[in-house]
């Protein structure tokens, strides 16, 4: 299979027969092949050089495919807010890190909202063509890795301070996902976003109901079957009475005054949980911390509405059982079984009805929260944090499917691609 040269190619045209012509047809289409690949060669190159000089290398290829996607015509969807539904399910991610460019991690995560899409690189079964697998999600909202946490709160918590004056509702918003997917930078900052709405409320509801309203306040979290009280920084202890029902011995309520007062003690018990982790080896990747916010009328201590803000222990235990000491797996074993228990509760909170038979008791948790679930005035969000990452896919992959697990009915099909 002798290559024809540009100097062969020459005499061909000269001679000018048919073949020949035909030949140097040929041959130029072969010649524009092969520009064509060389371009894309080059232009490839020069994405593993930019990469390179960016710190962000990984797979170009499949990077570059991403890219493409995302430069496909989308229908845009606006957030609107909603709020008025028992469940509310969101998914948020974050942005890339630092750490994760410079170990040459890379973003594999569509946010459009209401949609999700995560993204593999495969190959075909010739064994190097590769192509882009896209899995989609569809949930009440999809926040991209540049929405605030004033954003976030807007449609998820908001509604649900609304929701607690206007209907006397109790409220619950729970971050669920791997550690490091951003559940603490989002509660915090729907707790700090609510400590302001909350004050305002009590002020407008209370002009116009002629009823002083107060604000008590609690912060706890459980950890394996134990309990920490985060203001009094002490142990409490999680007992049953005869009839099923759940307590928390001696966990105190405290009376908040005001938007700086709430600020601040919410702050002590964030910073509390945070030691707290440091020295018990990141506990706080192992507990769920649990902020209540309790309206009350003034002379008659009556709860007239609950926030409760949730930022729930990582999620990514299931997979790790194995390779920790006995403490450890036993931590993870009920994780594992409050995370499946919270599902199950807001499962059957969704398919709603009365004499629905909500499980509850299967963890500490799920006990905990009892009147969250089975009043008729409950509404929940469920805000699942993600990260971007390529290295993280498995975990978030996970997470989207108990997000989406979470809802009986699958949220509204409009907008899918
Ligand atoms: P988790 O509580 O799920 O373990 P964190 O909330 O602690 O995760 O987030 C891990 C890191 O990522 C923190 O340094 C946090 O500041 C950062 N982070 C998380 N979400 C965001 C975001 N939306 N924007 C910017 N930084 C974020
Ligand atoms: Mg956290």
């Amino acid at each position: 299979n002798p290559r024809v040269t540009p100097t062969a190619k020459v005499k061909c045209l000269k001679g000018k027969t048919p073949t020949t012509l035909a030949i140097a047809e040929i041959e130029k289409n072969r010649e524009d092949r092969r520009k064509a690949m060389a371009q894309v060669k080059k232009e490839r190159e020069q994405d593993i050089l930019n990469n390179e000089r960016n710190g962000t290398p990984g797979d170009v290829d499949f990077q570059r495919m991403i890219k493409q996607f995302r430069e496909q015509d989308h229908q845009e969807f606006r957030h609107t807010s909603k709020g008025d539904t028992k469940i509310t399910i969101c998914v948020r991610k974050r942005p890339v890190n630092k750490r994760e460019v410079r170990v040459k991690d890379y973003d594999c995560v569509t946010c459009w909202h209401p949609k999700v899409f995560i993204h593999d690189c495969k190959l075909k079964v010739d064994g190097i063509t590769k192509y882009l697998d896209s899995n989609a999600f569809v949930f009440d909202h999809s926040f991209d890795e540049n929405t605030t946490n004033a954003t976030v709160y807007k449609y998820t918590a908001q509604p649900l301070i609304q929701f607690i004056f206007n209907e006397g509702g109790l409220a619950t918003v729970f971050a669920y996902g791997q550690t490091g997917s951003g559940k603490t930078y989002t509660m915090e900052g729907i707790q700090s976003q609510a400590a302001e709405d909350l004050f305002v409320e009590i002020d407008k509801w209370q002009l116009q109901h002629g009823i002083v309203l107060e604000l008590w306040m609690s912060f706890y979290e459980i950890y394996g079957g134990q309990c920490q009280d985060l203001l009094r920084q002490k142990r409490l202890t999680i007992r049953e009475d005869g009839n099923g029902e759940v307590q928390i011995v001696d966990l105190d309520e405290v009376k908040i005054h005001s938007e700086a007062e709430l600020l601040q003690t919410m702050q002590r018990g964030n910073a509390l949980r945070t030691t707290h982790a440091t020295e018990m080896n990141d506990q706080s990747s192992r507990s769920h911390s649990i902020c209540q916010l309790n309206i009350r009328e003034a002379t008659t201590m009556k709860l007239h509405g609950k926030l409760s803000l949730i930022d729930l222990a990582g999620s990514e235990r299931g997979a790790d059982t194995k390779s920790h000491n006995r403490q450890r797996r036993m931590e993870s074993a009920e994780i594992n079984k409050s995370l499946l228990a919270l599902k199950e509760c807001f499962r059957a909170l969704d398919s709603g009805g009365r004499g629905t038979h909500i499980p509850f008791r299967a963890s500490k948790l799920t006990q905990v929260l009892k009147d969250s679930f089975v009043n008729a005035k409950a509404r929940t969000v469920m805000i699942a944090a993600v990260s971007p990452c390529a290295s993280s896919a498995d975990h978030t992959i996970n997470t989207l499917r108990y997000a989406d697990r979470v809802k009986e009915k699958p949220v509204s099909n409009d907008g899918f691609i």
